[in-house]
């Protein structure tokens, strides 16, 4: 690949959103929703920009980011759940979450997530380990 190539493929991934993190916490974004790449420009997260205007909208309105976290937080959770189920994990999600957050006092959103992220990371392990004991 040419440098250009190589270039305008970088620039292909910025604004396909390759580069984001269903964790907000791990996000590039921050879970604002938009990200300042080095290439000096914003680009739109997939899944931390709905209802976020780009950051040089004037005309939008106000957002109410504390909001928009706590929805985002949510759906970071429900995501995990739906992976660490995928990767064959049963019962209850949220008592797992809570029995390992027990050390936590009053763990917070983002903690919650977190924990749910581990949960499910530990489960797609196991389950990729044992497709490959299989083969
Ligand atoms: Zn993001």
């Amino acid at each position: 690949m040419g440098q250009s190539m190589a270039a305008k493929q970088q620039f292909l991934d910025l604004t396909r959103g390759l580069w984001a993190e269903v964790n907000p916490a791990k996000c590039p974004c921050k879970g604002q929703g938009w990200w300042f790449a080095w290439v000096g420009r914003y680009f739109r997260c997939p899944y931390h920009s709905q209802g976020v205007p780009h950051p040089d909208d004037t005309d939008a309105g106000p957002v109410d980011m504390v909001t928009h976290r706590l929805r985002i937080l949510r759906e970071a959770y429900r995501t995990f759940r739906a992976e660490a189920h995928k990767a064959g994990f049963l019962g209850d999600f949220k008592a797992a979450c809570r029995r390992d957050l027990q050390g936590v006092v009053n763990p917070s959103p983002q903690q919650w997530v977190d924990m749910a992220e581990e949960i499910a990371a530990r489960h797609t392990e196991v389950r990729q380990r044992r497709l490959k004991l299989v083969r």
